[in-house]
């Protein structure tokens, strides 16, 4: 089974509004980063967003095992639009 790539999961999926690090409240239309893990029960699945200033642009501790991703993307209505990845701990 191949896993789908993290910007096609991702695009769309529901999350919230507040930065992860300095508690910004992001609007519809600013740029927003996430972090994402795949674990196979579960598919890909957000576990931070970060506002434009203050998110990683790499996958800084890794987690155990899990194929993690960081993402930057559109914040709109409560969901990532235009998803783009920006690090991938797997090829
Ligand atoms: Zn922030």
């Amino acid at each position: 089974m191949t896993r789908p790539s993290p910007a096609a999961a991702l695009n769309g999926v529901q999350t919230g509004n507040f930065c992860g690090r300095c508690n910004k409240r992001v609007k519809t239309g600013d740029l927003v980063r996430a972090y994402a893990t795949h674990y196979d029960a579960d598919g890909w699945v957000v576990r931070r967003v970060w506002c434009d200033e203050c998110g990683d642009r790499a996958i800084s501790n890794g987690t155990d095992g899990a194929d993690e991703v960081v993402v930057e993307a559109v914040y709109w209505n409560h969901r990532l639009a235009g998803v783009k990845t920006v690090d991938r701990s797997r090829p």
